[in-house]
């Protein structure tokens, strides 16, 4: 019986009727199941194809940061695109790119004394900073939740100079 992704209609066909997760023979990652409620024991509704997937992941990232209603600014893109080294060069491309990270991103609290020296230089504005990978985002405590800019690491390590809160 062909396989086939619910979204695109993508097809390939695999051997054997099946009703469960992840007893398919033949299978590869070309398709993803979809169970009830996302669990390897859950019965398969249907399947997804893996660029049909990686569509909805990004789609997810970015919906999520929006939802969060996230405001960048064009000096949080420029530092993005700078540290990351990112090839982009318009800035709703760039937005996008730093509303994907930042959505992936954990909020975490510096040792106070550096978060002392961090309000100060940011002009005694409050501000709230978020990890991921080896970037910092810096974001207005304030409504409307602004990234300010987003910095890098630099070697500051997790549980002795910042903790996720
Ligand atoms: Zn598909």
């Amino acid at each position: 019986m062909p396989c086939h992704c619910k979204i695109c209609g993508f097809e390939k066909p695999v051997t054997s009727n099946f009703k469960r997760w992840p007893g398919i023979p033949g299978f590869k990652l070309d398709f993803y199941p979809v169970t009830q409620r996302g669990l390897p024991d859950g019965e398969v509704m249907g399947f997804i194809c893996s660029r049909c997937l990686q569509s909805a992941n990004k789609m997810r990232s970015y919906t999520k940061g929006m939802m969060l209603g996230v405001e960048v600014s064009r000096h949080a893109v420029n530092r993005y695109i700078e540290r990351t080294k990112a090839d982009i060069d318009d800035f709703d491309r760039g937005r996008v790119a730093v509303i994907r990270a930042f959505s992936k991103a954990k909020k975490i609290k510096f040792k106070d004394e550096y978060t002392v020296k961090r309000i100060i230089s940011n002009n005694y504005n409050y501000v709230d900073y978020y990890w991921v990978g080896d970037l910092v985002f810096v974001v207005t405590s304030n409504q409307p939740k602004t990234i300010v800019t987003v910095e890098r690491l630099w070697g500051k390590k997790l549980n002795e100079d910042f903790f996720v809160l």
